[in-house]
This record gives structure tokens, C-alpha cells and sequence, in this order.
């Protein structure tokens, strides 16, 4: 489970459909899941380039309408902040997401969300901050540089909906693996070559929350759990959100994780760097997500 300590991942034991192997053999393109796979991909897949038998093909069949028959349940996000709707979200934008250059950790990996006042709240310190997907926790940070308190929950693409699906495809995000950086970094590159990439999972971090988060690494969490409060914890200087979203392999899980400070340790070190410049976790702006519940009708 852990590899050499460093950064705990789980492998899938094998596939888990041939059409989750296909589509990772193609560049770029986010995993389908098993419920969703379009018709035409099927067909693709499961076209043999040299012609088959006819009762081959038969055999298929019926293990294909099984694996569609398995019924997935798909989210759409709601708001990280109690009491802010998805819409009002881009009214307490404080600090908008900004695309690091390749491999360094600068830009502004998330989005922040605070105000003085705003509807009927007098100030976001405090509020309560809930999880918008469920999901499985990944991280629990406590005060550490520069996410403070800070939690990253996983879900599993599948558990997505179409539309969510679609707008990551259509972002096209770079899967260049990425070993070099400015910023100081524990070499990784062996635990890289060794991660799964047969699924992938959406991560969202949730940072600077006011509390030492009170869950347990790998629990479970429902959609709407509240998670923490807003807070000002690590490298912050008023109280806000910073949401930040990746997409990577499943199963990966930070026990640790720090940088920009004297005291971090190796480990703590070398995830962080993972998880901001490595690209094994692709980074977005978390507001694509609330764009699209938006402008759907
Ligand atoms: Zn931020």
C-alpha cells in the first residue's frame, strides 16, 4: 500500500472493463465510465480489426449489457459554503484561479471565496464549508504551510454527471508529467512511474479552514457533509475558502503534506509537490464546475 512510505495509492488488481484500459491508452481523454460509455465507443472496442466469428461476437454481448445494466449514481456539485447558492459563487470571487506556468507553483491554483458582507451573512469567517461532491478523504492537513487546515476529498469520475464529464473532455487538460521544478522538491519520479492510471477521480481541497479537520483519512463523505469552517489557517491573510480542483489516479491518499516552511519534512514535501507541480493531478479552475450549473436550464 505505501510505497517506501512516501505517498500511500492503491492499484485497481487488473482493467476493471476493457473500455476503461481503451480509453487510457488514448491520450488526454478522461476515463468513461462503465454506465456511460457511449454506443460508438462499443462498437469501436469491441470491433476486432480482423474479422470474428459470429458466435465471438454473440459471447460479448451479453457481458456488455451487464456491465451497462450496473447502476451508477451521478452527482452534480453544489456549493463548498453553507447558505451561498452555486450562482452566488462568483459574486464573493476574491481571488480568481490562475494557470500556473508548466511545472511551477506559481499562479493561483484555486479560486478564493470570501466577503465582509454579503445576503445575510456579515462575514464568511466561520461559515460552514460542505463537500460538493461525495467522495472518500484523501488529505487531512492540520495547520500545516501553506493550506493550513485543509481536507481534499476524491470521487470517482464515474460518479459524475454527463455534463461534468463533458466539460472536463472539453478542457483538454495537459497530461504532461512533469519532473522538474523551481520549487524545491524531493526527487518523485519513481513513485510516479509506478502510479495506476486505469481510473481517475476528481480531488477537491477545501484550505484554510479554522479547525483541525475531524475525519479520519479514507472515511467516506456524503454530498452537503459539512467538512469545516472558513478559517485563516496557514498561509492566508483574512479568512476565505480556497477551493481547488485536479483530476488524477484514483485511490491516491496524502497523509502528509506541506512546503515554505522550515519545519516540513521530506514527506511532507514530496506530496506537495505531487499534488501542485508534478501533473499527475491536472489542475482547472473549480469555476468551470459552477459556469455550467449556471447556464443549464
Ligand atoms: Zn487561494
Amino acid at each position: 500500500m505505501a510505497k517506501r512510505g512516501f505517498f500511500l495509492i492503491s492499484f485497481f488488481t487488473c482493467c476493471a472493463i476493457f473500455t476503461a484500459c481503451a480509453v487510457q491508452e488514448s491520450k488526454s481523454e478522461v476515463p468513461i465510465p462503465e454506465n456511460k460509455v457511449p454506443t460508438a465507443t462499443l462498437i469501436k472496442v469491441e470491433t476486432s480489426p480482423t474479422p470474428q466469428p459470429a458466435d465471438k461476437v454473440l459471447t460479448h454481448k451479453p457481458e456488455l449489457s451487464v456491465t451497462l445494466s450496473q447502476a451508477i449514481q451521478v452527482f452534480e456539485p453544489i456549493s463548498p459554503l453553507e447558505g451561498i447558492l452555486p450562482e452566488e459563487l462568483k459574486q464573493i470571487v476574491s481571488n480568481p484561479f490562475l494557470m500556473p506556468t508548466e511545472g511551477q507553483d506559481d499562479g493561483h491554483h484555486g479560486t478564493d471565496f470570501s466577503f465582509y458582507s454579503f445576503g445575510k451573512f456579515s462575514s464568511i469567517d466561520n461559515l460552514g464549508v460542505v463537500s460538493i461532491f461525495p467522495g472518500k478523504v484523501s488529505a487531512v492537513i492540520s495547520d500545516r504551510p501553506p493550506y493550513g487546515n485543509a481536507v481534499i476529498i476524491e470521487t470517482n469520475l464515474k460518479n459524475l454527471s454527463d455534463d461534468y464529464l463533458s466539460l472536463l473532455d472539453s478542457l483538454d487538460l495537459d497530461e504532461t508529467i512533469r519532473h522538474k521544478s523551481n520549487l524545491n522538491c524531493p526527487d518523485y519520479s519513481q513513485e510516479i512511474l509506478e502510479f495506476s492510471k486505469t481510473e481517475e477521480s476528481l480531488y477537491v481541497l477545501y484550505a484554510h479552514l479554522k479547525n483541525e479537520p475531524q475525519l479520519e483519512l479514507s472515511a467516506q463523505v456524503d454530498q452537503g457533509q459539512v467538512i469545516g469552517n472558513v478559517g485563516n489557517t496557514g498561509m492566508s491573510g483574512n479568512s476565505h475558502l480556497h477551493l481547488e480542483m485536479r483530476i488524477g489516479p484514483t485511490n491516491a491518499t496524502f497523509p502528509q503534506m506541506a512546503h515554505y516552511d522550515n519545519s516540513v519534512t521530506t514527506l511532507e514535501m514530496a506530496n506537495y509537490c505531487l499534488w501542485r507541480v508534478s501533473n499527475y493531478f491536472k489542475l482547472f479552475d473549480p469555476m468551470r464546475f459552477f459556469d455550467i450549473s449556471q447556464t443549464k436550464p
